[in-house]
């Protein structure tokens, strides 16, 4: 079948496929019917080298040759001579490619700038001989560039597509995380030419619905994007719309330490996600999605080829996973933004309807508590009268707190500074609570003059408030200290009762906006929003000081305050 007339027609039409990168396929057939016309051969084949495999990806044989892939490491004469570096002739029986034992194989490597990237092989019913390989290694010279070529092109394309994508990605809405996640989810699967693709993200990072705030925090992450969309096909169970952080497992362990699982053919992988796997995904990549502390979640991408991602793919999802991360992070703080919009709507509307009414509620107490005591009302008539303005008046202190967070996230909680005597302050706020009660015996040790520049009206609310929990929380009485000492620039107040104590745990989160010890135990006589403390703290802060607790349970809570005399600013 040799005419060597015919030989530059062969290599004519091999040689055109090189410069035509855009046509792979029908440049590697011309390669292939090359070396079948040089060789006599009967067919011959085209493997690529992935790693330690060896990939089928043209040949010209018939029948259709039995395997796509092997191990080099266990393969025949095609192994043998990707892994040797030299050409190799033998029976077509030792191929996992072409068994068949009546058949002779030459094979050889396919060599680029120095490292072995494929296999040339040709078979025929005649053994080959040394000389006719010379035919073989041109043509797999030409193999070698156009396989390049035609890589460089993918390349080429791809690096062209991710930066469309990336710019892409900007533009999808982005305030509800479901949508967005999904929209990505679409858009990743698409681009990178995967078979699947999920988005999973951890519950810190999920939007938080009502209700959903004190439930605890479960150590998983939620799908909250899949592409393609529909049922899988595997069962239920093995879905990945949950993952178990607790269960461990490739994707788990790819997330707590915040580094991409990337593999080539999880086929023979036990350890590989199961549900990938059972869906018939041969390759996987995942990339964590940053955080601040921890990563906030996962995105993984699957094909049913194996080696569909190398290690660019991976530097591209990786380049995804940091503008998800950002675009989460705007979604949360336009979030949050919108919610601070709310409540402060809804402050300000419970406010200004409330306050009128409880104000006229209170006035009219005080009419009738005067009408009992002229008109000389029963006892028990005149208590009535007591509890109605006392209550009046511990609505209007919850309303003023209302008022003061409304005005504290609008930045409007202005700190007015004026020169003023803190020790007759203190004296005068001890003696006015101690007017409240009977069980409690309140002493103020201060000097007699303290004179410092602060707000004079947001201190008194800061003392008044502390004196009031301090009576709030010792409900068996007893005594309750306030007591003021200069030391060098500051002020150092303490305000000291023998009540309930705070728990260890507590001592920190008592300044918390709404935090309570306990709440829900929403009893008569604790009365309160769980916002005294925090707007407490503020009003320090603003002022330059510091005020902390220190308490042994059951035995009663310190409360300290350094407030510095003067204000380097105004
Ligand atoms: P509230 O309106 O509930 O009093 P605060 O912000 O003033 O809100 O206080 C927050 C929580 O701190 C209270 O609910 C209470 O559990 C605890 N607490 C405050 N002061 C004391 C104290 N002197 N002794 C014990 N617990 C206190």
């Amino acid at each position: 079948m040799t005419d060597l007339l015919d030989v530059p027609a062969y290599l004519e039409h091999a040689l055109a496929g090189l410069t035509d990168v855009e046509h792979f396929e029908p440049a590697v057939g011309g390669l292939l019917a090359a070396a079948q016309g040089l060789l006599g051969a009967e067919s011959s084949y085209l493997l690529r080298r992935d790693g330690v495999h060896l990939l089928l990806i043209a040949s010209e044989a018939l029948p259709e040759p039995p395997a796509r892939e092997v191990l080099i490491i266990d393969a025949g004469p095609e192994g043998r001579a990707a892994s040797s570096g030299m050409a190799i002739i033998d029976r077509a029986s030792a191929s996992p490619f072409a068994p068949r034992p009546d058949l002779a194989l030459a094979a050889v490597p396919i060599r680029l700038r120095g490292s072995i990237v494929g296999v040339l092989v040709a078979t025929r019913p005649g053994l080959f001989v040394p000389s006719e390989l010379r035919w073989l290694r041109i043509l797999a010279q030409i193999a070698g560039v156009a396989m390049e070529n035609a890589q460089l092109l993918r390349n080429e394309r791809r690096r062209a597509r991710y930066g469309e994508t990336a710019a892409a990605l900007g533009t999808i809405e982005r305030v509800d995380a479901g949508p967005f996640c999904q929209r990505m989810a679409e858009v990743i699967n698409e681009v990178m030419g995967a078979d699947r693709t999920d988005v999973l993200l951890h519950r810190s990072a999920l939007p938080l619905e009502s209700g959903q705030a004190n439930l605890p925090e479960r150590a998983e992450l939620m799908r909250l994007g899949r592409a393609p969309g529909g049922r899988d096909d595997a069962s239920g169970r093995q879905d990945l719309d949950r993952l178990d952080l607790a269960a461990g497992g490739a994707l788990a362990a790819s997330y707590a330490l915040g580094v991409p699982y990337r593999r080539r053919d999880v086929a023979q992988n036990s350890k590989a996600p199961e549900a990938l796997r059972a869906m018939g995904m041969r390759s996987i990549l995942a990339v964590p999605i940053p955080g601040d502390e921890r990563p906030q979640g996962l995105l993984v991408v699957a094909s049913r080829r194996p080696g569909a991602f190398n290690a660019e793919d991976a530097s591209f999802l990786r380049l995804v996973a940091e503008r998800v991360a950002l675009l989460l992070r705007h979604a949360q703080v336009e979030r949050e933004r919108a919610r601070t919009a709310a409540r402060q709507e809804f402050l300000t509307i419970v406010s200004h309807e409330l306050k009128t009414p409880v104000t006229v509620i209170k006035a009219y107490g005080e009419v009738l508590g005067r009408r009992a005591e002229i008109g000389g009302w029963p006892g028990q008539d005149r208590r009535i009268a007591d509890r109605i303005q006392e209550q009046a008046d511990k609505m209007l202190v919850m309303i003023e707190q209302l008022l003061d967070l409304r005005r504290l996230e609008a930045g409007m909680l202005t700190i007015e500074l004026s020169r003023f005597d803190l020790g007759a302050v203190l004296r005068r706020a001890v003696e006015s609570i101690q007017a409240t009660t009977e069980n409690h015996q309140l002493t103020a040790d201060v000097p007699e003059e303290l004179v410092v520049r602060a707000d004079r009206r947001r201190i008194e609310e800061v003392v008044t408030n502390l004196l009031e929990n301090a009576v709030k929380y010792s409900p068996g009485g007893g005594p309750i200290e306030t007591t003021a000492r200069l030391d060098a620039d500051h002020v150092h107040l303490v305000i000291a009762d023998a009540g309930i104590g705070i728990a260890i745990e507590d001592l920190e989160r008592i300044f918390d906006r709404f935090y309570q010890v306990g709440a829900g135990t929403f009893s008569e006589g604790h009365l309160g929003l769980g916002l005294g403390l925090y707007i407490a703290q503020e009003i320090v802060d603003r002022h330059g000081g510091r005020i902390w607790a220190e308490s042994t349970p059951g035995q009663g809570a310190t409360f300290h305050v350094e407030l510095p005399i003067d204000q380097p600013h105004d």
